[in-house]
């Protein structure tokens, strides 16, 4: 059995040489501490084979938290990856690099609140490097948590669609702080990115839309896939090769 060394995956799937850090470069969190125990061993197995890649957009972030987000928001947005890195261990999908992007105060005008047309808008207008699953966090969606595409264009430049994923920060409680939360929406949307649809049953990530309207509901339940979403997904054009 082949064993895992830290520093061929870092060299080989993350491009790090070594005198690298842990947290910062194997995980990509790079905004401070992160209050969750983190599992190395089976983080190197999961980013090796089937795994994407995520572009993170803080729309409207100014260098110094200068702008609409602070360090401990930002801190939760990192919480929140975990979350979703943990919910996605299920199925054998690892989530491999992040690249962190942010939009200035002024060009992000417009988009401090978004609906779902203005989150088409906003991922219209800003792409992140093309091998990555584009993530925007905004300070408000007005009528969801979030917003994604069923299976989301391959190439991020296509227009007329939505080529990303729009969510907001929740800010309501659900047993582990906030961000179990903003972990589970993340990872609904992103599953919707990933081409799965609403479910039927609110413990699983993709939730129910009891009344058909579009929108799923999910709760700080809504933490299992199962085998037919985990291989859909991995039919996915953002499945990364192995490495
Ligand atoms: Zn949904």
């Amino acid at each position: 059995m082949a064993t895992l060394s830290l520093k061929s995956i870092a060299s080989s799937c993350l491009g790090a040489s070594p005198s690298f850090s842990v947290k910062r470069d194997v995980y990509g969190y790079i905004w401070g501490p992160i209050d969750r125990r983190l599992s190395l061993r089976s983080h190197l197995q999961l980013i090796k084979d089937d795994a994407f890649n995520l572009c993170i957009f803080l729309v409207g972030h100014e260098p110094g938290f200068a702008g609409w987000w602070s360090q401990s928001e930002a801190q939760s947005m990192q919480l929140a990856i975990d979350v979703m890195r943990n919910v996605y261990a299920q199925t054998g999908v690892g989530v491999r690099r992040l690249f962190w992007r942010y939009i200035d105060t002024n060009e992000a005008a417009g988009f401090w609140s978004v609906d779902a047309g203005e989150a088409t808008d906003l991922t219209e207008a800003f792409t992140g490097p093309n091998n990555g699953i584009d993530v925007f966090f905004v300070k408000n969606v007005s009528d969801a948590g979030g917003w994604s595409n069923s299976s989301g264009p391959c190439d991020k430049d296509e227009k007329g669609e939505r080529t990303g994923a729009v969510l907001e920060l929740r800010s309501d409680d659900c047993t582990v702080g906030t961000n179990l939360c903003t972990g589970i929406l993340l990872a609904h949307e992103v599953g919707h990115y990933l081409t799965l649809k609403h479910e039927s049953v609110i413990t699983n990530v993709m939730g129910e839309d009891a009344d058909g309207n579009g929108i799923g509901s999910i709760d700080n339940t809504s933490l299992n896939l199962d085998n037919d979403q985990s291989a859909k997904m991995k039919k996915s054009c953002f499945i990364r090769p192995s490495c």
